[in-house]
This record gives C-alpha cells, sequence and structure tokens, in this order.
C-alpha cells in the first residue's frame, strides 16, 4: 500500500501530527491530486478550537488546494493527468436540493466541505469530486494562487454583496482576504479605508502598500462614512463598529464562518436601511469569476510559507497575526 505524509487532527484542542495514511484512491467522480501548495485560513483555527462543531475526525484540514492530477477516478472527463487545478472550501454538493435548484449552491442542504467534512490538503496527496475544481491561471506560481481559493473567492463575494452603490469601503482586518479583495475594489475605483487591530502599525503599513487610502484601528472612525464595510475578523463588536461608520443604506459583511457575539446596539444604527448580512461559502460561478478577475487586476498575493511539518506553526501564527498577507503551506517532492 502506497502511504503519504500528512498532517493529521485527531480531536479539537489538539495540535496537528505529523503521520503516514494510505494515499488515497479516488472515486467514481474524483480525481486524485498530488499536492503542491494549500493555503492556511482562519476556518481551520476555528476546526481546531472546536468552534466549528461537526468535523469528520480524523481530519486532514486545509482547503485552498493547489496540485496536479496524478490519477482520474471511474467516470470523470474534465482534467488530463498532469493539469493543475485547485480544490476551494465547497468540495461537493447534492445537486438537488431547493438552494442548489436556484442557484445558491453555497447553501445546499447536503454539501461536503474540504478539510472539514473531507479530508483537505496538508498532505502530499488528496481527492477531490472533479466537478468542484477550478482550472487555475497560468501567471500564479502554486503558492501565490492557494490563497485565491479561499481568502480570495470568499472576499470576492462578501465584495460583491456589499452592492453596487459603494465609492467608500471599509475592510475590517486586513489579511490574506482583505489584501487581495483591496486590490480588486481598487481596480474598480473604490475608496479603501483598512481598519486593524489597535495599534498593529505594521499591518497598517501593509494595507497602504496593498491600495487602501487610509489604514488606522478599528477603534476609530474613518476621514469619510463608508458606503460598505467588509469584516474578515472574527469579532463581534466590529459589526457596531462598522455599523457607526457607515453612511444610510450602508451593508455591513461579515465574511467569516465564526464570529464572536455582536453586543447589543441602538436602534438607531441599523436606520435608514443600514443592512448587516453573512457570506456563506461559494459558489463555482464566484471562482470562475474571480479566477478570471484576479490575473486581469493583477492581484498581488503576498505570502510566508511553511513547510507541511509547520502547518501547525502556520495556523498559530495566523491566530497570533504573525504575518502580513496570507500563509501557505508547501509540499515538496
Ligand atoms: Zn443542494
Ligand atoms: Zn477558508
Amino acid at each position: 500500500m502506497q502511504t503519504m505524509r500528512a498532517m493529521l487532527l485527531e480531536a479539537p484542542h489538539q495540535p496537528l501530527r505529523l503521520t503516514e495514511l494510505p494515499v488515497p484512491q479516488p472515486g467514481a467522480g474524483q480525481v486524485l491530486l498530488k499536492v503542491h501548495a494549500c493555503g492556511v485560513c482562519h476556518t481551520d483555527l476555528h476546526i481546531v478550537d472546536g468552534e466549528l462543531s461537526q468535523p469528520k475526525l480524523p481530519l486532514v484540514l486545509g482547503h485552498q488546494i493547489v496540485g496536479t492530477v496524478v490519477q482520474a477516478g471511474p467516470g470523470t472527463k474534465r482534467f488530463r493527468t498532469g493539469e493543475r487545478v485547485g480544490v476551494p472550501w465547497l468540495g461537493a454538493t447534492d445537486g438537488t436540493c431547493r438552494y442548489c435548484g436556484r442557484g445558491q449552491e453555497n447553501l445546499c442542504d447536503h454539501p461536503a466541505f474540504t478539510g472539514y467534512t473531507v479530508d483537505g490538503g496538508f498532505a502530499e496527496y488528496t481527492v477531490a469530486d472533479e466537478r468542484f475544481c477550478f482550472s487555475l491561471p497560468a501567471t500564479y506560481t502554486d503558492v501565490e494562487v492557494a490563497p485565491l481559493l479561499c481568502a480570495g473567492l470568499i472576499g470576492y463575494r462578501a465584495y460583491r454583496m456589499a452592492g453596487e452603490n459603494v465609492e467608500t469601503l471599509g475592510i475590517y482586518g486586513f489579511g490574506a482576504a482583505a489584501h487581495i479583495i483591496a486590490q480588486v475594489a481598487k481596480y474598480e475605483g473604490k475608496k479603501i479605508y483598512a481598519f486593524t487591530r489597535p495599534g498593529d502599525t505594521s499591518a497598517q503599513e501593509f494595507a497602504r502598500r496593498r491600495g487602501a487610502d487610509w489604514a488606522g484601528d478599528s477603534t476609530q472612525m474613518p476621514p469619510d462614512k463608508l458606503d460598505a464595510a467588509l469584516i474578515f475578523a472574527p469579532l463581534g463588536p466590529l459589526v457596531v463598529a462598522a455599523l457607526k461608520a457607515t453612511n444610510k443604506g450602508g451593508v455591513v459583511v461579515c465574511g467569516g464562518i465564526h464570529m464572536s457575539d455582536i453586543p447589543a446596539f441602538p436602534y438607531s444604527l441599523l436606520w435608514e436601511e443600514r443592512l448587516i448580512r453573512s457570506v456563506a461559502n461559494l459558489t463555482r460561478k464566484d471562482g470562475e469569476e474571480f479566477l478570471a478577475l484576479a490575473p486581469r487586476v493583477p492581484v498581488k498575493i503576498d505570502v510566508t510559507t511553511f513547510p507541511l511539518e509547520q502547518t501547525g506553526e502556520a495556523l498559530e501564527q495566523l491566530r497570533d497575526g504573525q504575518f502580513v498577507g496570507a500563509a501557505v503551506v508547501r509540499i515538496e517532492g
């Protein structure tokens, strides 16, 4: 039996453990991928911390996978052996529920999520449903393109949810998603105001370098009111801060899968048709649109790389905000 190195989560709150697992076999409709890179995401931390409470266990985390097809399972037809593909968080849907039927496959009643309900990419090999894999723009290297698959895609969906009437855009939490979507928003002519942890001047400087017109602490008011705000940090109080900073008719979009409680706030902050909404998962249409748009901008990706055995270290550095941009695990060999 062929084996592979993988980082395994055996239970919530446990450190990831480097281990040998059998190389998975592609089932009907699946491709077997040799993984080259896999991006690290806040969602991985929410799974490790037990805030997302229904993982497959034991589990290989990782849902921003870049790999090449090494074997195609029965009935597959989309990709040739040797082709580079990307695997995102949405691993499969039932295709038959009312949400799938109306173009909201991101809300499918019976989904599979990569690196959560099925094994992901912090391993030398993985299998994926070919219908949910993406072709990737050739201009990006493996480690550059990996963060586009969740930080980029979810950031893009959140940005689109902000609507059409946006001249001033606030971004709360300037990490992987923010640094990508700020460049897209700038390309589309928006003014960008970036908010970071209080006193995080290196993140503020990074935000200005990646297109922000202004960067400051999340406790500050921006120089102009916001038409929309995107929240990428998992902190409920930011919803209230963002509402205070928005114009009439403003939209506050929560981009994360988990957030701490939102404190009570006076109705006057919501009055005048302000809107709070969340963004859940992605559709394949989001992915196709965004992966076509990113190279046109062109979005530049700031990446810190880690070897496979340091995936846990990458997660802890993400928790503490120890690097700017995105973290990606590079799998050698
Ligand atoms: Zn469905
Ligand atoms: Zn993610």
